[in-house]
């Protein structure tokens, strides 16, 4: 018996994901980016999934000891870093390549005297989005600085982000690209910049490794451009049940607040799920969801653990049919993202622990 809300996590529709991104840069190396539990996935499941990735990435340590625990070999990037001489030393237990921005963390490194030294590690570079990064001079003597140091075994690299990838033909990320190839002239280190956006419309950002996201997850990176569009694959189903049926009559109100008023005979439905397993209360009263290929509008406010359906122009619909919310063909994440004012990377993340992760494929 399956309870239900469920995650339906399609493994095949990932690699399928996976494998655009490898086509679209065939010359670079992979470092799938599963911090955020995946974007929501399931970290270690989705790991598991992506092992023809060279690399992973995460933003901190406790998610990538997580993925090491949960039996993960392959190296491991922390975006954000490393904060304490005490990370420091857990870096070096768990074999985790790091990211540096600041001098101070160079310092740290040296300061925790730890046992065996770091992987393939990286200097963050300042290139326009003024978020994380040394700038060009901070980058030149850190790197003949790590390149002498004995905590670092593997290679040194120099990774970048853009701020403004999905934008396609923006003048400010050919600026960013130039900045950073002008440092790797100098220093002579593998290069990365791509994010999922950069991987589908600036093929000269792939340089030595790409760093695929929300495009592994089936989603588009582009405001203006559908998944499909990409060749990408919906990978998260979103279901839950209708748990129960009431005919209103004119006048009456459906949920807190009375926000949605009857103007004549009506049949709602309630959905198990709400803003408590990540379903986002902004989508209340101008969503939809789908029951059987029927796509149908949302009512009212969304509660903490149900939303209401108007099922008055609903056929053959009875209790305990299975809901959509998003992951349909004809409701993916990307159009839900839109009526949320957001982005599907936020709808994705806040599908939490209540929701059953299923995989299949
Ligand atoms: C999250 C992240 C990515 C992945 O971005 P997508 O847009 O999801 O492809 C790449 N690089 C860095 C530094 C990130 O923080």
């Amino acid at each position: 018996m399956q309870v239900y809300p469920v995650a339906h996590i399609d493994l095949a529709a990932l690699k399928h994901n996976l494998s655009i991104a490898k086509r679209a840069a065939p010359n670079s190396k992979v470092m799938s980016v599963i911090k955020a539990n995946a974007y929501g996935h399931g970290d270690i499941e989705v790991a598991k999934a992506l092992s023809a990735s060279d690399a992973f990435a995460v933003a901190r340590l406790p998610e990538a000891i997580r993925l090491r625990e949960g039996g993960i070999d392959k190296p491991i990037v922390l975006f954000e870093g490393l904060q304490s001489v005490h990370e420091c030393q857990l870096a070096s237990d768990y074999q985790l390549s790091t990211v540096f921005y600041t001098l101070e963390q160079l310092s740290l490194l040296s300061e925790a005297k730890i046992a065996k030294p770091l992987p393939f590690c990286w200097l963050m570079v300042e290139t326009g989005m003024h978020r994380l990064g040394l700038n060009e001079r901070e980058v030149e003597n850190a790197y003949s600085d790590l390149e002498q140091s004995r905590d670092i075994e593997g290679q040194i690299g120099l990774m970048s982000h853009f701020a403004n990838a999905d934008v396609i033909g923006d003048e400010r990320n050919n600026q960013a690209l130039a900045r950073m190839l002008v440092l790797a002239d100098k220093v002579s280190a593998p290069v990365s910049m791509a994010n999922s956006a950069a991987i589908l419309s600036l093929p000269e950002s792939h340089q030595d490794w790409i760093r695929p996201g929300i495009m592994l997850y089936g989603s588009s990176p582009f405001a203006d451009k559908t998944a499909q569009d990409c060749d990408l694959k919906s990978v998260m189903t979103l279901q839950a049940q209708l748990i129960s049926i009431s005919d209103l009559s004119e006048g009456d109100e459906v949920g807190y607040g009375g926000d949605w008023q009857a103007d004549a005979e009506t049949r709602v439905g309630i959905v198990n799920i709400g803003y408590g397993d990540g379903y986002n209360r902004i989508l209340s009263n101008h969503s939809q969801l789908v029951i059987d290929d029927q796509v149908l509008p949302i009512i009212g406010r969304v509660s903490m653990d149900m939303i209401a359906v108007d099922l008055s122009l609903a056929e053959g619909v009875k209790v305990g049919d299975i809901v959509t919310l998003w992951g349909d063909q004809q409701l993916t994440i990307d159009q839900i993202a839109k009526q949320a004012h957001t982005i599907s990377y936020e709808l994705l993340c806040q599908v939490n622990q209540r929701v059953t992760r299923q995989y299949n494929g």
